[in-house]
């Protein structure tokens, strides 16, 4: 068994192995022509149970071929040109290269002593992200699991500076107000959850048309809660909404937020690309002014999950989620000046995702990175025209970034009920016939369908193709409903 272990003596077959993986990948993305295969859970959960995992296989080659039935040739491809779902991304050569690096290296980034020079690529991506925003020369961050993650810690930070500037008399956590607009994402209300702000303290604050917050709406919130007695924690702004990509006023928040004292977290897991677009960066301004970030690389900067990053204007702020352990990094270490990330991070052992964001701005420059989200983001305005010149879609709100929300609303059909089905029905057979894959969402109570672009390789030909599979998945299911009733 020792064979297996990767060391000096097993080098050739580590070779051996990674590349014979390699190839069955590179086999498997030159042959999809299609993102999905529509494989029932049923099915898959067939063949998955059949696998027997106390008796092993033995053998490399017969393990991927193994893989193949189980995992590869059934997976969901989010390279394919017809997969415009999530907010997935096709990911980018130099960061799977670095993927297969830093999991071979096998760094852990939570100590200098299990890292070294991770550590220090690490801060340097953390410098370079906070210098995009322009933070200024007091921030600092951390790499994090995911955008829910950089949430989480950013309003751990804001409950706690919150309580510190109250001097004496702490206050109660359950006295303090989230505020974010109706459309900011669900980590939001599930961070507060944990750390025990009580039911009430996310205030939904209404947005514009164009699915930005309100800030009128938001002022007169953050008064109300003054005239209450409670204390206004933090507001979050979106910078790229995850169903609109809409970005709430940013100068007019952060205005609000320094009138109330309150801490302004900007989430800008979607959003983000926007710091390595040359064109499109002045969409983000007003970001410079926040207290705390959420980036999420793995979103878009074309990264391989996970890749997130949380950004503070105050280092010291990052102080709350230090804790020391004798057996890892007595506080005397600080005072030595040992970089040990882990405390600034709410996770432990951590993997070291900066080396990918690493090798693909060595590789490829963050213009390089820009100009395929520019790419993805005009996409999404060509197909927002395509869309809109359709009498067979209503489209809600034309695109900021990259995604589109629209619904088809079959000819003569008047029901919103059975429009509303009519789209579930479409979305589900697209699905099942794994041509194209595509999300759905609710805005004023009805059923939507949603493309999230993240591939430069998506053509404005895709979309209409997509659109024209749904349209037909629609009219087919409304036929059978017709059929079924006469
Ligand atoms: C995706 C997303 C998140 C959550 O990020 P994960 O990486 O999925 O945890 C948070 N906020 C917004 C706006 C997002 O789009």
């Amino acid at each position: 068994m020792r064979s297996h272990l990767l060391n000096d003596t097993t080098a050739e077959h580590y070779r051996c192995s990674v590349t014979e993986g390699i190839e069955r990948v590179a086999a498997k993305l030159a042959t999809t022509d299609r993102p999905f295969t529509g494989i029932t859970v049923h099915d898959l959960a067939h063949r998955i149970d059949a696998v027997d995992l106390d008796t092993p296989l033995l053998d490399t080659t017969a393990a991927l071929d193994e893989l193949e039935e189980v995992y590869l040739r059934d997976a969901v491809y989010f390279h394919h040109p017809r997969y415009l779902a999530h907010l997935n991304c096709p990911v980018v050569i130099p960061a799977v290269l670095g993927e297969a690096v830093l999991s071979a290296v096998n760094s852990s980034l939570d100590t200098w002593d299990q890292s070294a020079g991770g550590t220090l690529i690490e801060r340097k991506l953390i410098d370079w992200t906070t210098g995009r925003i322009g933070l200024g020369p007091a921030a600092d961050g951390v790499f994090t699991s995911g955008g829910s993650q950089s949430n989480l810690q950013a309003l751990l930070l804001a409950r706690e500076e919150t309580k510190s500037g109250r001097g004496d008399h702490a206050e109660r956590p359950t006295n303090m107000r989230v505020f974010a607009s109706e459309v900011s994402h669900f980590s939001v209300k599930k961070s507060a959850t944990l750390l025990g702000l009580g039911p009430d303290a996310v205030v939904t604050i209404p947005v514009d048309r164009d699915k930005r917050m309100q800030t009128v709406a938001l002022a007169r919130e953050l008064e109300r809660c003054r005239e209450n007695g409670l204390t206004p924690m933090a507001v979050v702004a979106t910078a790229g909404t995850t169903d609109f990509g809409s970005i709430d006023p940013l100068p007019e928040i952060a205005e609000l937020c320094d009138r109330y004292g309150t801490w302004m977290h900007v989430d800008a897991a979607y959003g983000c690309g926007l710091l390595a677009s040359v064109r499109n960066r002045h969409l983000l301004d007003g970001i410079e002014r926040a207290d705390s970030v959420t980036v999420d690389y793995h979103k878009s900067f074309f990264q391989p999950v996970s890749s997130s990053a949380v950004l503070v204007r105050d280092a010291a702020t990052l102080r709350h989620a230090t804790y020391h352990a004798d057996y890892l990094n007595p506080r005397r270490m600080v005072t030595e000046r040992i970089p040990n990330q882990v405390d600034k991070s709410l996770q432990t052992t951590r993997r070291f995702d900066a080396l990918k964001l690493w090798m693909t701005l060595r590789v490829m420059g963050a213009d390089g990175v820009g100009q395929l989200f520019d790419e993805v983001c005009d996409l999404a305005g060509r197909a927002w025209e395509l869309l809109a010149a359709d009498p067979r879609f209503d489209v809600v709100v034309e695109p900021r970034l990259s995604t589109l929300v629209f619904r088809h609303i079959p000819a003569g059909v008047t029901d919103p009920a059975e429009i509303d089905r009519a789209n579930l029905y479409a979305r589900k057979a697209l699905f099942a016939s794994g041509e194209a894959i595509v999300a759905g969402t609710r805005v004023g109570g009805r059923h939507y369908l949603k493309f999230t672009l993240l591939n430069p390789e998506t053509t404005v030909d895709d979309i209409s193709a997509v659109l024209d599979l749904i349209a037909d998945h629609a009219e087919q299911y409304l036929g059978d409903i017709l059929d079924r009733a006469s």
